[in-house]
């Protein structure tokens, strides 16, 4: 998706936005934003999107650097597919706790104690585990790909418990789930969606996968961050959603369909309450216009991504993407 040239940002940010997209066309660089991010990073990319369409951008572009406003392993996975670029984060410590989540030494031990079982990861793991991994999926086509193993495949797929478990369900398969989960989307609870619902009847609930299943139940809509966009997008007769996923994504929403209302859905009351913006990642939350500025001044911090590791984790990357 385009980068949008109107800049709304106040505070001497539309000074600074200009400065980076004058720096890209210098340095041959682009931008790449997640969902994710903060509408004002968003709007000075070249390219936004979710996991999947990062990774495939980055597999594409021209540039000579990449900017990669996400989270360190979307940065790794920029590097391992292109690996003669430069590739930039504004911020060296926007990790991920469902990438924490997973160690790759635990999965190695784990695949050792059973044998003859393939690995299925989700794209939100570190390069060394994914260098373990047969096929990487993403929340957008884990469905499909699952479909394609024969049925009675034997199958570890992690580190998204909630995922896996919804895969299972829909595919009737019975993986081996590791336990591993997003901090973010874990806090979304049934009671706060129904406290919505009450609010704003008419609104269909959207709700990313990676949520817990009496959260997936309750939705009308589930999927990636790409399928509740194309939803909206393509639904312009229902005027309201209720949305369980990171609430940066309401950028986008807001922006493609202006006219409908979305309403983020906070996270459990136990979990903060009043004030609390813990349905935003502060991972993601770190990408910055001064940050970007920086990095892309300094080309500097860079990403990168052991050889042997790269060389193992780019097939299980490049078979993801010949099966979706
Ligand atoms: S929202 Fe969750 S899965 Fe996404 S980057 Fe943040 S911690 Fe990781």
């Amino acid at each position: 998706m385009l980068k949008s040239e109107k800049c709304e940002a106040g505070n001497g940010k539309c000074e600074l936005a200009k400065a980076i997209r004058q720096m890209c066309e210098e340095k041959n660089a682009v931008i790449m934003a997640h969902y994710y991010t903060v509408g004002e990073v968003q709007d000075v990319a070249d390219f936004i999107g979710d996991s999947l369409a990062l990774a495939r951008k980055a597999a594409e572009t021209d540039a000579k650097i990449i900017v990669m406003c996400g989270v360190h392993f979307m940065a790794e996975t920029c590097k391992i597919l292109s690996p003669d670029k430069l590739v930039l984060v504004p911020d060296l410590s926007a990790g991920c706790s469902l990438a924490d989540s997973c160690k790759a030494e635990d999965l190695a031990k784990f695949k050792a104690e059973h044998p003859g079982y393939q690995v299925v990861s989700y794209v939100n793991t570190t390069a060394a585990v994914k260098a373990l991994t047969d096929v990487v999926v993403t929340s957008g086509n884990a469905k499909k790909i699952i479909d394609s193993f024969p049925q009675d495949a034997k199958i570890i797929f992690g580190p998204d418990y909630n995922l896996g478990s919804y895969i299972n369900s829909v595919t009737g398969r019975d993986m081996l789930l590791w336990n591993g989960g997003c901090h973010v989307h874990e806090r979304f609870s049934v009671e706060e969606i129904a406290k919505l619902k009450q609010e704003h009847p008419s609104a269909l609930v959207m709700a990313h996968l990676e949520c817990k299943g009496p959260v997936l139940a309750m939705a009308d809509v589930v999927g990636s961050t790409a399928v509740m966009l194309k939803y909206a997008q393509e639904h312009p007769e229902q005027r309201e959603f209720i949305v369980a996923t990171e609430s940066g994504i309401l950028h986008e929403m807001q922006r493609t369909c202006p006219d409908t209302m979305f309403y983020p859905v906070p996270p459990a009351v136990s979990e903060g309450g009043v004030g609390c913006h813990c349905n935003e990642c502060e991972y993601m939350k770190l990408n910055t216009l001064q940050k970007i500025y920086d990095c892309l001044k300094n080309e500097s911090p860079s990403v990168d991504v052991d050889e042997d590791v790269a060389r193992k984790a780019v097939k299980s990357i490049h078979r993801m993407l010949e099966l979706s």
